[in-house]
């Protein structure tokens, strides 16, 4: 395991200011109200607030499933996924020091837009969470491609280096797996 690194004060205003872009993006490329889904369907975590067991070495963030229940419904019956992005402070910090060409912000931006779209692909059965390993990559290098079309309008140059970190997800999958 990793050095756990934590954001810091300011660090974290630039993660809360990315995350709220990432949302607002996000959810007008798929037409979806933004207030349903942050009410009942995810929430967004960095490091200080993360379990031992949702801290991972290495990706910078995943995505934990659980099961939620509307708290009105005693028989239990109403079950739904509740989903748990977990930013790994450690880990996006760690590839801002030996790329000096990405900035916390736009990094954030497309990890979190990233996140976002497989959260929304699983609500809209477009995936299933459990899927085989093939299936993960593929889905992967689909969710790359979407993230890169909702953030290729973005105009500020500092975006253009993630895209380039990210690059190889966006071409023919052989080069990758
Ligand atoms: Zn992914």
């Amino acid at each position: 395991m990793e050095e756990l690194i934590y954001f810091k004060d300011d660090e974290l205003d630039r993660v809360n200011d990315a995350v709220s872009v990432a949302e607002e993006l996000t959810f007008n490329s798929y037409k979806i109200s933004a207030s349903e889904w942050k009410r009942h369907r995810y929430d967004i975590k960095t490091l200080i607030d993360l379990k031992p067991e949702e801290i991972v070495s290495g990706p910078f963030a995943q995505i934990i499933r659980y099961e939620g229940r509307k708290t009105k419904d005693p028989l239990g019956l109403s079950h739904y996924d509740f989903y748990k992005i977990c930013l790994q402070d450690q880990s996006i910090l760690k590839a801002l020091a030996e790329n000096d060409k990405l900035e916390l912000f736009h990094f954030v931006l497309y990890i979190v837009t990233h996140e976002l779209i497989h959260i929304v692909r699983f609500g809209k059965f477009l995936q299933n969470f459990e899927a085989s390993d093939e299936e993960k990559v593929m889905e992967e290098s689909r969710v790359h491609k979407k993230t890169h079309e909702i953030l290729k309008n973005v105009t500020n140059v500092a975006i253009e280096p993630v895209f380039e970190f990210y690059r190889a997800w966006r071409e023919p999958l052989d080069k990758i797996v």
